[in-house]
């Protein structure tokens, strides 16, 4: 039998998340999430999928590091039939979340790859270590298994550079490799490329506006299948608002918060990803808790939501303009699929732009990509919900799988590798 299971790894500092699917009809068999690795209340929870599943189990107490952490999944794994020592087992593909300029695709995974993501490091230090961790231990796991990187930045290669550039020194913009990378880039390709099929056309047909709204939130401008404009830069702190990141500030603030608040380079870097932006605002970064405090009369909650919502519909008029033609809004992740009152609140006033929500489709539930504009409107405003992990398994095992591919026009191939210099 062919190999046609793939594991999709994202491995963060202190957490490591996995699903292992079945190719040959694209099926999850098993996902899990080992968190607070290193710490004594380490705790993992597996689910088996297959067949209808089963209920989840969990693991509790000190897991050491990364390897344990892996070793620990495998054994769950093992337990339903599904070990990692299967030849079964295609490949691992690795959610890798800054490829800088040089990774424009999907990429086998050789020492001279693991290096340039390494060199990376400094323009992603608290994301490109975690992932070569756990690279490293999916290495040692199966050595001779071909492992896979797809990179969060490699959507968002293919922006003009009048999109990329930050007005600022060139020679010092170049010298540390400042520009504006975007990261989410699976989602947006998968999301848009999804909206292309709701609408029942080809992906170079369409112009989309993804709005990916999760704990983490970024927009993106993407005009017949590629990405023209995104909202997150240098680092995923650029842009929108989100439940704990202040999206953009005056970059001032921040000499401001030194010279007179007296805050030091990390207070600011803890004050503007950790404890702004929605929580910031209001003390809490769940949506569904701020709606609830919202319609109890909160004003923090309500300001929260308002700064939330302006934000998104500023990006919305912004990338209408760098489209010029839009054929659909799309809402995606936590918030997005899930938040009713923020798709409606977004939206509304923009008739102008041919943009309206149908109350009684954006109330339905469903886990299915949908439309939520009335007919008459000239845009369609869709929730298409996001599916990082078949993403990036589709992109896996088109690049190694023997079968060819399978994941649509999405799927990739290696990428040539470009002379970039340090880029
Ligand atoms: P991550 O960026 O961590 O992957 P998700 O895409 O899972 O995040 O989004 C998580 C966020 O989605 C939560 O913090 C919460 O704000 C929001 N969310 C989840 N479910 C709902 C819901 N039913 N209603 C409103 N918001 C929701």
């Amino acid at each position: 039998m062919e190999a046609h299971r793939v594991l999709v790894l994202n491995s963060g500092s202190s957490s490591v998340k996995y699903q292992l699917l079945d190719m040959r009809d694209r099926s999850r068999l098993a996902s899990g999430l080992v968190e607070r690795i290193g710490e004594e209340t380490s705790r993992l929870v597996h689910t088996p999928l297959a067949g209808g599943g089963a209920e989840p189990r969990e693991r509790t107490g000190r897991i050491a590091d990364h390897a344990a952490a892996l070793e620990a999944a495998a054994e769950e794994l093992a337990a339903d039939g599904l070990g990692l020592d299967s030849p079964e087992l295609a490949a691992i593909g690795h959610r890798v979340v800054h490829g800088g300029l040089r990774f424009t695709a999907p990429t086998v995974i050789t020492d001279e790859v693991l290096t340039e993501i390494e060199r990376l490091v400094p323009v992603a230090p608290l994301h490109n270590p975690a992932n070569i961790t756990g690279i490293r231990t999916a290495q040692a796991l199966r050595p001779e298994l071909p492992q896979v990187a797809v990179f969060d930045t490699a959507f968002h290669t293919t922006m003009p550079e009048a999109a990329a550039r930050y007005a600022i020194d060139v020679e010092t913009a170049d010298a540390h490799r400042i520009r504006r990378y975007g990261f989410h880039g699976t989602s947006h390709a998968y999301v848009s490329r999804k909206t292309a099929e709701l609408l029942g056309r080809a992906p170079e047909e369409v112009n989309v506006i993804v709005l990916h709204l999760g704990n983490g939130a970024s927009a993106s401008a993407v005009a017949g299948g590629r990405c023209v404009e995104t909202s997150m830069g240098l680092t995923p702190l650029e842009g929108l608002v989100m439940g704990t990141r202040s999206g953009d500030v005056d970059p001032a603030v921040t000499f401001h918060l030194k010279r007179v608040a007296g805050m030091s380079t990390d207070d600011i870097d803890v004050l503007l990803n950790k404890k702004s932006g929605l929580v910031g605002l209001c003390g809490d970064n769940d949506m569904r808790e701020i709606r609830r405090r919202v319609d109890a009369g909160d004003e923090r909650a309500s300001l929260a939501f308002d700064v939330y919502v302006h934000r998104l519909k500023k990006y919305i008029g912004a990338y209408t303009a760098v489209l010029g033609r839009v054929d659909a809004v799309v809402f995606t992740a936590g918030v997005g699929e899930n938040a009713a009152p923020v798709r409606e609140a977004a939206i509304a006033g923009l008739e102008e732009l041919g943009m309206a929500v149908d109350a009684g489709l954006n109330a339905r539930r469903s886990g299915e990509p949908r439309l939520i504009s009335p007919d008459y409107a000239r845009v369609a405003v869709a929730v298409v919900p996001t599916d990082e992990e078949l993403e990036i398994a589709d992109q896996t095992f088109a690049l190694v799988g023997r079968s060819g591919p399978v994941g649509g026009p999405g799927a990739g191939q290696a990428g040539p590798v470009p002379a970039q210099g340090d880029n």
